[in-house]
C-alpha cells in the first residue's frame, strides 16, 4: 500500500471528475460499467479514480487516490476497479496523458474486431488520426483470459499498443481514450464513439466508399476544436450536474 505524501487533490479538479462520470454515463459511453480518471493536479504519480461502482452514481466522497502501482493511497480499503491497472499503466507509460477514460462504448466493438478501420469521418473526430491500434490481449494474456485488464502487465501491454494515439480499441472488449484535461478525454470519447456509428452507417450506405478527412482536414480540425472544446464541456457538465435550468 501506498504512502502518500503529497497534498490534496484540488477540489475543483474532483468536482470535475464527478462531472465527467456523469457527463459519460449521460451521453451513453459508459453504462454500469466504464471508468474515468484523472492526473492529481500537484503530484504527477497520483491519480484519481472512484472507487467500483456505476460511473453515473459517483459523488466527491467516491473519488479515490491511486499511486502508479494501481494500488490506492493511506488505508482506504474501499472496493477499487478491478482494472484500475489501464489508468496507471497508462499514466506511468504516458507523462503526457492526464485524463483516461475506460469504455465498453457498443459502436465501437465492431473495429475491434473486424478488419474494418476506425477513421474520422468528420471534423468532430479529427483527434482519430490514421491509424487507431487494437490490441490483443492474447498477445500478452494467452487465449483463456475473462478480457479484462487485471494486472499491471496487461496495462502495460495495452498503454504500449496505445503509443502515441489517442484512442485504442480493445479486441472484444472496449476501448481506452486519453487526453491532456477531462474535458479533453470526455470530448474525445463522446465523439470516438459518434464516429464509429456514423461510419458503421456510411459504409452500408455507400456500399464500403467513404471519403475520409485528409490528414491536413484533420490536422487543421484539431487545432479548432481545441480552441472550442469548454463550449461543449460547459454544456454537459450543467446537465449532467443538473445545473441546465
Ligand atoms: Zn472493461
Amino acid at each position: 500500500m501506498a504512502t502518500s505524501q503529497h497534498r490534496p487533490a484540488d477540489p475543483a479538479l474532483i468536482d470535475d471528475l464527478v462531472a465527467a462520470n456523469r457527463i459519460l454515463a449521460r451521453e451513453g459511453v459508459v453504462d454500469g460499467f466504464g471508468h474515468v480518471s484523472v492526473r492529481h493536479d500537484s503530484a504527477a504519480g497520483v491519480f484519481l479514480l472512484a472507487r467500483s461502482m456505476a460511473p453515473g452514481l459517483v459523488a466527491v466522497a467516491d473519488i479515490m487516490e491511486f499511486a502508479l502501482d494501481g494500488e490506492p493511497f493511506g488505508d482506504d480499503r474501499r472496493t477499487a476497479y478491478v482494472e484500475r491497472f489501464i489508468h496507471s499503466e497508462i499514466y506511468r507509460a504516458l507523462p503526457e496523458v492526464h485524463a483516461v477514460v475506460h469504455s465498453h462504448s457498443p459502436a465501437l466493438i465492431p473495429f475491434g474486431v473486424t478488419a474494418a478501420k476506425l477513421r474520422p469521418i468528420y471534423h468532430m473526430s479529427s483527434f482519430l488520426g490514421r491509424d487507431v491500434p487494437v490490441f490483443e490481449i492474447r498477445d500478452t494474456g494467452g487465449d483463456a483470459t475473462d478480457m479484462l485488464i487485471r494486472t499491471p502487465e496487461l496495462g502495460a501491454a495495452l498503454a504500449r499498443s496505445l503509443g502515441d494515439a489517442t484512442v485504442a480499441l480493445m479486441r472484444g472488449h472496449g476501448n481506452v481514450v486519453v487526453g491532456r484535461s477531462l474535458p479533453e478525454v470526455v470530448f474525445r470519447a463522446i465523439y470516438t464513439e459518434a464516429n464509429a456509428r456514423l461510419q458503421s452507417d456510411a459504409l452500408r450506405l455507400g456500399e464500403g466508399r467513404i471519403t475520409y478527412l485528409s490528414d491536413g482536414e484533420a490536422a487543421a480540425s484539431m487545432t479548432t476544436n481545441a480552441g472550442v472544446l469548454t463550449r461543449a464541456w460547459e454544456l454537459w457538465r450543467a446537465a449532467a450536474l443538473g445545473k441546465s435550468g
